[in-house]
């Protein structure tokens, strides 16, 4: 049998583990089976409606699942405000909660119409990226990056700047064409770089707040076959490091553990060479196994890394070879809180290296490894990547354990080192803080008020974010 670097961890922290406490394992193992989501009715049996990690909720008076834009735009003039769009959920922050609507493009999904020449379709944004991928492929397409899973609506995606890795690379909407927004007074608006320019560069991040978006035209490219490679190296080399593995790879993050000293590098690059698709997901007992540690070591921290850095060191480099649509993205079953901040990318590392500390002085309970991405800039006005080169770090906390006091410790140094949060990950920051980060601000808030002067979209946390500061 082959033993993998996460195999090899796995038996290593259980056999680790079973030397240390004994049946200790045993209960801990029951510990790890999880419910696959939150429950979807509260206490008293009533439905409710949550997030993916289960910390927003609310019960909207209202739920819709539109099958045609006719229908959407009558439920945009009439239905009880607030109006949240919702894609799959997958938003730590409160973008979505609602007393008033819940509108949902789960029923408007597929592919509408495509250009083979130039490597362009228009897609529903009801779409979900992991259907997107296969519906890419009949047609000879694939994105051109992808995050770290594929549950999103393509809607969802845009309206928070989702984002994969690669210094060359855009987030997502920085490969969007064309997109039609149906306002909140149901108005239908097609618009790209010659038609509304304005709105197109105001709400291609909108964050459900200019109105829904239904369709999107996104400029691919022909399907690609890519090698990817994950290894390990110890943290500081891979740090210093870091611009030349930008440089040389098309595509190169990197998970960097607390309490063991060592970063797993991801790097995929395009290839000829024949098919080797990946075995199955194992990231997860890796994970597992590291929870273990914490529990067992956590107050130990001399002796976790001691023994992380032991049973993860010297274990071989994972290889795949498929294509890129199937490789880039993951299976990540155990749920989390997350904060993720966008730098200027040459203040990245500075940033990981201080915010490191942090945790392996305070928080013991840490045992997520952060990740560290490179994204390219765009020119969308809430863009967290609006012109610069941006280099990107997130923290998790597993969603059983205390987020805030972590994420407290974490944000003001990010926010030093100039970072703009993620639209759809947890931060503090209001209104006239992101004024200052963002130097089309006002024009944005301009464009969404002629939208929506009577604030239709607007629910609590986006009054914070947008107006009441
Ligand atoms: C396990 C996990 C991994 C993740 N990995 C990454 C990653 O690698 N990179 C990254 O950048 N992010 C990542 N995220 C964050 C996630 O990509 C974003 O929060 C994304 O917005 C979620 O998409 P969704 O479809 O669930 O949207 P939701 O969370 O449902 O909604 C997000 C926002 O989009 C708006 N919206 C939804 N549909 C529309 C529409 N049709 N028109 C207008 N507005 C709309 C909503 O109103 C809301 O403001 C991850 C999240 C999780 C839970």
């Amino acid at each position: 049998m082959t033993v993998t670097r996460r195999r090899a961890l796995a038996l290593g922290a259980g056999a680790a583990g079973a030397a240390l406490v004994g049946a200790g394992i045993v209960r801990q193992r029951r510990l790890d089976r999880e419910p696959p989501a939150p429950p979807v009715t509260d206490g008293a049996g009533r439905l409710l409606w949550r997030n993916w990690s289960g910390i927003q909720l609310s019960y909207p008076a209202l739920r819709a699942a539109p099958a045609s834009e006719e229908t959407l735009a009558e439920q945009l003039r009439s239905a009880p405000a607030p109006i949240r769009p919702v894609g799959a959920g997958h938003s730590f922050t409160g973008l979505v909660p609602t007393a008033g609507t819940l509108l949902s493009l789960d029923a408007l999904h597929g592919v509408i119409d495509r250009d083979d020449g130039l490597h362009r379709a228009t897609v529903w944004a009801g779409t979900r990226l992991g259907d997107l991928g296969p519906a890419l492929v009949a047609i000879g397409q694939e994105m051109r990056s992808l995050p770290d899973i594929n549950k999103q609506s393509l809607g969802g995606a845009l309206g928070t700047g989702t984002h994969g890795t690669g210094g060359r690379y855009p987030a997502i909407h920085g490969d969007v064409l064309a997109f039609r927004l149906l306002t909140p007074g149901g108005d239908l608006l097609d618009c790209s770089a010659t038609s509304h320019p304005e709105v197109f560069a105001a709400a291609r991040v909108g964050l459900g707040a200019f109105g829904v978006i239904t369709r999107v035209t996104l400029q691919n490219r022909p399907l690609s076959r890519v090698h990817k490679r994950v290894y390990l190296q110890p943290l500081p080399d891979v740090a210093r490091e870091w611009p030349a593995l930008t440089a040389a790879h098309d595509k190169v993050e990197f998970f960097a553990f607390p309490f063991s000293g060592l970063a797993a590098v991801i790097t995929t690059d395009p290839t000829d060479a024949p098919l080797q698709p990946r075995g199955p997901d194992q990231d997860t007992d890796t994970l597992l196994s590291l929870k273990r540690l914490r529990d067992l070591l956590g107050p130990v921290p001399a002796v976790r890394r001691w023994l992380t850095a032991k049973l993860m060191s010297g274990l071989p480099p994972e290889e795949s070879v498929d294509d890129s649509w199937k490789l880039l993205s993951n299976e990540r079953p155990v749920r989390f809180n997350e904060m993720e901040f966008h730098l200027p990318r040459e203040r990245q590392m500075q940033a990981l290296t201080e915010v490191m500390a942090i945790i392996e002085r305070g928080h013991h309970e840490v045992f997520f490894p952060l990740e560290v991405r490179s994204i390219a800039p765009d020119d969308a006005w809430l863009s967290p990547f609006y012109g610069r080169e941006s280099g990107s770090i997130a923290v998790h906390a597993y969603y059983k354990d205390d987020y805030q006091r972590l994420f407290a410790a974490v944000e003001p140094v990010l926010r030093r080192h100039g970072g703009r949060p993620h639209w759809g990950k947890l931060h503090t920051l209001r209104a006239p803080d992101l004024a200052a980060l963002y130097p089309r601000w006002r024009e944005a808030m301009e464009v969404r008020r002629s939208l929506d002067p009577e604030g239709r979209m607007l629910n609590d946390h986006l009054r914070a974010l947008f107006v009441d500061g």
